[in-house]
């Protein structure tokens, strides 16, 4: 297969108050002529990613230059205020971030791909919105900005110490529990190293949130000062936003 070099950006042309699935599209350009939907990627007005083309077969989305290139397209440009002939950026915030995840998966299965839109390779106005431009400024928002410690600086007690700590009381079930501080079953089961069938004894003290990867895991019942813990939280979760952002 020929490598990938580019991940190309499209709207389908169409009012942002329509909704329109990969069905449509796929319909679209079988009336074309073509052998079905032409992008690899359909991205609906809620968000919903839904798949088109393999990746593995030559897209249909750059006329005569499709080989090496992903299309993604996202429902709309069109607006009624505006008209059939002028593309805009009309995009849902749920499409944006869909966008930006199926673009960062793309990167990764085709790492050093270009990502631009349909208008850098050919002459159209699609897909309404300058994508170099909005793809650098993506990735600038979401470096992680390293934020200077100050040792000197008490830590910090907020509401994050509030709930660390759940002590067992008569009746308590894992369920419940789990459900009572907002937490899948599963979560709260990982956190205390705990399965579903293990039996809750009265007054033992179940964590409420993940201690940072690399601390060593404070024992239920010690008294771990409040400073501490907290300090251990905010270190997982920068740790853990570091890990999302990179
Ligand atoms: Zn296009």
């Amino acid at each position: 297969m020929t490598k990938i070099t580019h991940i190309v950006i499209h709207y389908s042309a169409t009012y942002g108050d329509l909704e329109m699935t990969r069905a449509d599209i796929d319909k679209m350009h079988k009336e074309r002529g073509w052998k079905g939907i032409g992008y690899h990627w359909f991205i609906r007005r809620d968000g919903t990613v839904e798949e088109g083309r393999p990746e593995s077969q030559v897209g249909a989305h750059v006329g005569g230059q499709n080989a090496g290139k992903i299309g993604i397209c996202w429902a709309g440009g069109l607006e009624r205020a505006t008209g059939p002939n002028k593309g805009v950026d009309n995009r849902t915030p749920a499409q944006t971030e869909a966008l930006v995840h199926l673009i960062r998966a793309c990167l990764k299965r085709y790492p050093g791909a270009k990502v631009v839109g349909h208008r850098d390779l050919a002459a159209t106005q699609c897909p309404g919105f300058d994508v170099p431009v909005w793809w650098a400024k993506v990735q600038k928002v979401k470096q992680p900005t390293p934020k200077p410690v100050d040792p000197s600086a008490p830590a910090k007690t907020g509401n994050l110490s509030e709930d660390k700590i759940h002590v067992v009381e008569k009746g308590d079930t894992w369920f419940s529990i789990a459900s009572m501080h907002g937490l899948s079953l599963n979560a709260l089961l990982a956190m205390n190293d705990a399965t579903a069938n293990e039996v809750l004894v009265i007054g033992r003290n179940l964590l409420l949130r993940r201690p940072a990867p690399s601390a060593p895991a404070p024992k239920p019942n010690s008294d771990v000062a409040a400073g501490g813990i907290v300090a251990l939280i905010i270190a997982g979760l920068t740790a853990a936003a570091a890990y999302l952002f990179n």
